[in-house]
């Protein structure tokens, strides 16, 4: 078939395509992958590609027939973070090649594509993404309505205010670039099985260390013994993972695409365009135009009203509800209003509560992993996908920055039924909504509340949502409306922020940090196992706060955190509210049988006062002791305070003189009480997240997940004061920091010089207009006047110190530059004085 008729088909069917392989299912194979769509058979080509030749994929009906099939087969390289667009820009170069790997015309076509602008904040949006092309060396640039018209005539560019041409993006046939993979990965020795419907997991405890694990999968064929299984089906993965005890937060919508007859104008030269204000893009489709949406109220279709049975599968369109981003689509493409549409597409698509894709090793079951929830995208990522994944089987552990995708990035409350249902009507549509810094979703609010909520509410707070928590983003002053007004300048909260920020350097905030995720080691070995999971020596008399970090099996920073010695057999370790699920599960596979790990988070309540008046605060509320020889830095004591005895650690995140409290929840609005009616004489505020990430910015303190993450080493993640190389024993990742070569990159402090522009994360730094780095985070810093974030150095190793050295370099944000300065210490109290004390 010739490469023109291989463009989309809605009429595509099972007979279309050559059967692979009509084997039954082996009684073994080294990984199971299942689910025979783009991104199980891209795992598959991976691991076959790193030897893993023993796979075999089981599909319970064709190759491709589930969502792979019908996709729209746009294909770009430039995605929302750096991660990602790596991955996207793999995947176009396999797709140029992949008719080469596999003899099937995947109908390939490198026409590019143009995001075009309604609005000035939408083209200071795509400015954004053409800093991080370019970033990428990717050849992409702005264009002006009159340019607009020039390279796609077919569109009405007048009511424009710009756009980004992406000159290497691409079209494809979905369902074929799925097939094509599955038949390369089978030339490899991948056997494919089709019509074999996986029906559940064989899970066994590991003898030595009680780790529950996959060790076959059960299909209506027979049971296929495995080391690895992997769940690459779409839509399905949420039910299937269910049935191993892994709970996946994703969930299906229906998805609208239209062809219509041939267009005159319609070339296949046209790039792809997407008005994403519109909620729409335009692709050429045989001589016609196919018109796809992501509409803002989009439909979610639980599985259970999805047939059993359902392959190459669509549904009944609904013309009324697609008919809203047609009319859109007539105002950007006059022609479509005479055009004749042929076809209208209704199919489903999975996607998840933040819209990223969910990665990795199951939290719940060792040795099961998952590739799915792609949001839309997964033939833009898909190969890229696979081969992030059969790396991460391959060396035990991710190879690329995938904290943004970690499946165990979700708590287990978030992959609720109906939680994920109320999400999916505005995920759809959050791809082509607008990006703003800082957002938040607009549904599906309140899963899981901190205790203080209506308090905390009742003193002006505006909430945010972090792993299904809402917590205080910032307090509006009385009589400022209390909800989030996003620009790409300074927010509405800008002031707000300033003075809570200013109370917690002057005088004293009050910050509730109840949704930190709090787990307890203990039992008889509990030392032997922190000391084998953390960096850091424990081994400390009990009061001490040792700040840390864990290792995964190629020395990358799986986590920080603080781990406080309660007693000699006890352990209390404290780390961000959305690390809870990871770190719990790698705690019980890492600390050993003999040793017992119990969640607390929600038994424990966190306020941290903080600033230079918390000790008159607190000495006001108890008679112990405060001084700095009575109460040194990084210490815990229990103490009363008011009428709660708490767990009291002297730490700051915010870098001032500060403790947190720990008390049960049911003493928590006590505690709160009497802190804030005794505050009020010391000059105390609530305080926010916003402002926090301001203060820890100013300190350079990491924030893991945005700064540091599982593909960097300590030394690179600016986490190397928090490993004790000597320990004896070594620790978990210890042999491979051994191995590892050098830092590739530094982590530094930065500045910006001009007090006006805003720093969030993924700008670019440069220095005589060399690319250097990128900022990994960035926040306003109220005490510095300008912005100031973390930095990663170095693409050329033995540069960086130079580079750091000389300081003076430029950072590209939407596509300006801007003077900046990097230092190898924190700008604000390099000596950590106003944080240790005298
Ligand atoms: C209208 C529309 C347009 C789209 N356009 C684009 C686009 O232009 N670009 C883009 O990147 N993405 C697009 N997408 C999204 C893209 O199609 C998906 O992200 C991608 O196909 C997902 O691939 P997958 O392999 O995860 O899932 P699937 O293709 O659904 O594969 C999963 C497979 O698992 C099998 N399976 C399920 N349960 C079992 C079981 N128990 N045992 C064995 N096998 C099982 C299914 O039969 C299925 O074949 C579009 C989606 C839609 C609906």
């Amino acid at each position: 078939m010739a490469s023109e008729e291989r463009l989309l088909d809605a009429t595509l069917t099972a007979t279309d395509f050559d059967p692979l392989a009509a084997e039954a299912p082996p009684a073994r194979a080294r990984a199971v992958v299942i689910g025979g769509g783009i991104i199980g058979a891209s795992v598959a080509y991976h691991l076959a590609r790193l030897g893993w030749t023993d796979t075999v994929v089981l599909e319970r009906s064709r190759v491709s027939s589930g969502t792979s099939w019908h996709a729209a087969g746009l294909m770009t390289r430039t995605r929302g973070t750096h991660m990602q667009t790596e991955l996207a820009s793999y995947s176009r170069d396999f797709y140029r090649d992949l008719a080469a790997l596999s003899g099937v015309d995947i109908g390939y076509y490198p026409n590019g594509s143009l995001s075009v602008a309604r609005t000035s904040e939408r083209l200071t949006e795509l400015r954004y993404a053409l800093t991080l092309a370019h970033h990428h060396g990717l050849p992409a640039g702005e264009l002006t309505p009159d340019e607009i018209a020039a390279v796609s005539p077919i569109l009405a560019s007048r009511d424009l205010v710009g756009g980004v041409l992406f000159e290497e993006d691409a079209t494809v046939n979905p369902g074929w670039s799925a097939y094509a993979t599955a038949r390369a990965a089978h030339y490899l020795g991948v056997r494919v099985v089709e019509g074999v419907r996986v029906t559940g997991f064989r899970l066994e405890r590991g003898p030595g260390d009680g780790v529950r694990r996959v060790t076959a999968v059960e299909t209506d064929r027979g049971a296929v013994e495995c080391e690895v299984a992997v769940i690459t089906t779409g839509l399905w993965s949420r039910d299937l993972g269910l049935l191993a005890g892994a709970r996946l937060a994703l969930h299906p919508a229906e998805h609208y695409w239209a062809q219509t007859e041939p267009v005159d104008g319609a070339t296949r030269d046209l790039p792809i365009v997407r008005d994403l204000d519109g909620s729409i893009y335009v692709r050429h489709y045989r001589g016609g135009l196919l018109v796809g949406a992501f509409e803002p109220d989009g439909r979610p279709r639980a599985t259970s009203a999805i047939p059993d049975d359902f392959s190459f599968g669509q549904f009944e369109p609904d013309l009324e509800h697609f008919g809203r981003p047609l009319a859109r689509a007539r105002e950007r493409v006059p022609a479509l209003a005479e055009a004749r549409f042929k076809h209208y597409l209704c199919a489903p698509e999975s996607f998840t509560p933040d819209g990223n894709f969910l990665l990795g090793e199951t939290a719940e079951t060792a040795g099961l992993f998952v590739a799915a929830g792609m949001n839309s995208q997964g033939i833009i990522l898909g190969p890229g996908v696979g081969r992030a994944l059969a790396e991460w089987i391959e060396q035990g552990a991710p190879t690329v920055d995938a904290s943004e995708v970690d499946v165990r990035r979700f708590s287990p409350a978030q992959a609720n039924a109906g939680y994920l249902f109320e999400r999916t009507r505005e995920s759809l549509g959050r791809l082509y909504a607008m990006h703003w810094p800082l957002q938040q979703p607009g549904t599906a609010r309140g899963l899981r509340r901190v205790p203080l909520y209506d308090r905390l509410a009742a003193a002006g707070a505006v909430f945010g949502e972090a792993a299904g928590w809402e917590r205080a983003m910032w307090y509006a002053p009385p009589g400022a409306a209390r909800e989030h007004e996003y620009s790409y300048g300074r927010q509405n909260w800008f002031g707000a922020v300033a003075a809570e920020h200013r109370a917690a350097r002057e005088a004293v905030a009050l910050f509730d940090l109840s949704s930190f995720a709090k787990l307890q080691v203990e039992g008889p070995t509990a030392l032997h196992a922190v000391q084998r999971v953390f960096t850091a020596d424990l081994d400390r008399p009990p009061g001490a706060v040792v700040y840390t970090s864990m290792l995964n099996a190629l020395g990358g920073v799986e986590l920080d955190a603080t781990v406080t010695r309660l007693r000699e057999d006890a352990f209390l370790v404290v780390t961000s509210a959305a690390a809870q699920t990871r770190a719990f599960h790698w705690l019980r596979r890492h600390t050993g049988p003999d040793s017992v790990v119990t969640d607390v988070t929600s038994g424990l309540g966190v306020l941290s006062v903080t600033g230079p008046r918390s000790r008159d605060l607190l000495a006001g509320l108890t008679d112990a002791d405060l001084s700095d020889a009575a109460f040194p830095f990084a210490h815990a004591r229990e103490l009363d305070v008011g009428w709660a005895t708490a767990l009291a650690l002297r730490i700051s995140f915010a870098g001032e003189l500060g403790w947190e409290l720990y008390v049960p929840v049911e003493s928590l609005p006590v505690l709160y009480d009497q802190l804030a009616a005794a505050g009020a004489e010391h000059g105390l505020r609530h305080a926010g997240y916003h402002a926090l990430d301001g203060l820890r910015a100013e300190k350079g303190f990491v924030h893991w997940g945005a700064d540091a993450g599982p593909a960097d080493t300590p030394e690179e993640a600016g986490l190397g004061s928090t490993v004790a190389h000597d320990k004896v024993g070594g620790f978990v990742g210890s042999a491979a920091l051994l191995a590892a070569g050098p830092p590739r990159r530094r982590l530094v402090p930065i500045l910006l010089a001009d007090p006006e522009p805003l720093l969030y994360h993924g700008e670019t730094v440069l220095q005589d207009g060399r690319l250097v780095g990128r900022v990994t985070s960035g926040a306003y810093g109220h005490t510095l006047g300008a912005a100031v974030g973390l930095a990663a150095i170095g693409r050329e190793p033995a540069a960086v110190d130079e580079i750091v050295a000389r300081g003076a370099v430029e950072v590209e944000i939407a596509s300006r530059r801007f003077p900046a300065t990097l230092s190898a210490r924190p700008f604000y109290d390099p000596d950590g004085r106003r944080l240790r004390g005298s």
